[in-house]
């Protein structure tokens, strides 16, 4: 997934400027990126391999010793063969620190040529009044193709990393995300790292005339987890209904949920994000986010904010029901009703404290409260004054008036996995887009400033250089 920043509702333009590549880098970048575009790496189509052999042959073309490369295949959805890439770069002067990890994934989500608007396929890489249009162009072939080349760019420069830096592409993030999960455990002797720097999060947002609204800082994300509400009935013929009755049963249960709002809660990345915030916003929602980080106990000020359509999801765990299904007969009692409720768990919660708490919120013995699947809690990554330091130079260095925003995803990406596992892995991309018009990830005519992908090669080259040189 990838989420583009979703602050400030300006109106619709673009006024982003057409760039040339400048010089050798941005024209291998172009090169990389098109390629990628035009490889689709849909679930299903097998072609993520083909891609992360031709991503490996770009390291190995730039002298990277074969057995620092491997491309490792693995299953995704079932029947669905994917590859994740693995590239280490050695030290040339070990300091001593532990690697760095950088992340993006290859896959994109699948896209038709005929819900995209005349002239354009989401496979075909084209330029367009200062854009680059294509699937993956936002969502993350841009994150693959500039870390690629900005790791190009520094060996050709004779950059000498202190430590090591590891790239680690997976191949099915959009869908069943084994390749992260395999990263975190399996394949952990090759990505054991200090931390991780993941593309697919973070990156900035403009209004159309071109004010700096702001980059995120992705360092925490919500976990995503599945509960049933079951109630069974012996059931009857419905010309003798009875008081007990499992539809109505169950209805009763999901008003209660319907109706229910968790206790709100502040971790470290929230309130950086709400102080940054509240100092944008004079109005109401600017007060309710001031008198909640005074007082994190002003459950009505949260409430506020919750309400908000910018900022819903924020302030604690959520739960919503997102599927039905009961009853067999049209003139029979039903034996069975059932509720699917989706939640979306604050960091350090875990699942099955939700459950019960579900379960405590209807009251009733005769609905039964299970959790389906196996999810694990999700942990927020501490905000590291040395990750904090390089992203916000590296970013004030093209933006210098944009503020740099702590953030909590409420959906779900590759790094939830390594966080569970204790790497901590922070989303800190330098593209960007205008906001709204360039939010595209996973729609239509998906796109990205040229000038925003340029920019990205170096600023992965600047933190690189802050966080791996010297
Ligand atoms: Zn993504």
């Amino acid at each position: 997934m990838r989420h583009a920043l979703a602050l400030g509702l300006a109106l619709l333009s673009t006024s982003a400027i057409a760039a040339e590549p400048a010089d050798q880098w941005q024209a291998k970048a172009r090169t990389i990126y098109q390629h990628a575009i035009e490889t689709p790496t849909v679930q299903g189509r097998g072609k993520v391999p083909e891609l992360a052999r031709y991503l490996a042959d770009q390291y190995k073309a730039a002298g990277w010793a074969e057995a620092d490369i491997h491309v490792l295949p693995y299953d995704g959805d079932p029947g669905d063969h994917t590859a994740a890439l693995i590239v280490r770069w050695p030290a040339a002067k070990p300091s001593g620190k532990k690697p760095i990890l950088l992340m993006a994934h290859m896959d994109v989500v699948e896209a038709k040529a005929e819900d995209w608007s005349p002239g354009l396929d989401p496979f075909k890489f084209q330029e367009k009044d200062g854009y680059f249009y294509g699937r993956g162009t936002s969502d993350i072939k841009e994150g693959v193709s500039a870390v690629t080349t900005a790791l190009l760019k520094l060996r050709a420069s004779g950059f000498q990393p202190t430590r090591d830096i590891i790239v680690f592409f997976t191949g099915d993030e959009e869908t069943s995300g084994n390749g992260a999960r395999l990263g975190a455990t399996e394949w952990r002797k090759w990505t054991e790292a200090e931390f991780g720097l993941n593309s697919d999060g973070g990156g900035g947002g403009v209004t159309p005339d071109g004010r700096p609204l702001g980059f995120t800082l992705q360092t925490a994300e919500k976990t995503y987890a599945m509960y049933t509400l079951t109630v069974r009935n012996k059931g009857g013929h419905s010309s003798k209904p009875r008081p007990d009755n499992a539809i109505y049963q169950l209805a009763h249960a999901i008003e209660k949920l319907e109706g229910y709002r968790f206790t709100p809660m502040l971790n470290e990345t929230t309130r950086a994000y709400f102080t940054v915030r509240a100092k944008g916003d004079k109005g109401a929602l600017g007060d309710a986010m001031r008198a909640w980080l005074a007082n994190p106990n002003d459950g009505k000020a949260a409430d506020y904010i919750e309400a908000s359509a910018t900022e819903v999801g924020l302030t604690r765990t959520r739960c919503v029901a997102t599927r039905l299904e009961g009853g067999h007969a049209d003139n029979a009692l039903p034996q069975l009703a059932r509720a699917t409720v989706n939640c979306r768990i604050m960091p350090g919660t875990e699942p099955a404290a939700i459950r019960a708490e579900i379960e405590r919120l209807v009251g009733d013995p005769g609905v039964k409260v299970e959790q389906t699947g196996n999810p694990a809690m999700s942990l927020a990554s501490p905000l590291r004054p040395d990750v904090v330091a390089a992203y916000t130079a590296a970013v004030h260095k093209r933006h210098p008036d944009a503020p740099i925003i702590p953030e909590m995803s409420t959906g779900a990406s590759d790094a939830r996995p390594f966080r569970v596992a204790g790497m901590p892995v922070y989303g800190v991309d330098g593209s960007w887009g205008v906001i709204p018009d360039d939010e595209r990830a996973h729609g239509r005519d998906e796109r990205l400033p040229v000038k925003a992908f340029y920019e990205d090669i170096d600023h992965w080259v600047d933190m690189l250089t802050m966080l791996a040189g010297k």
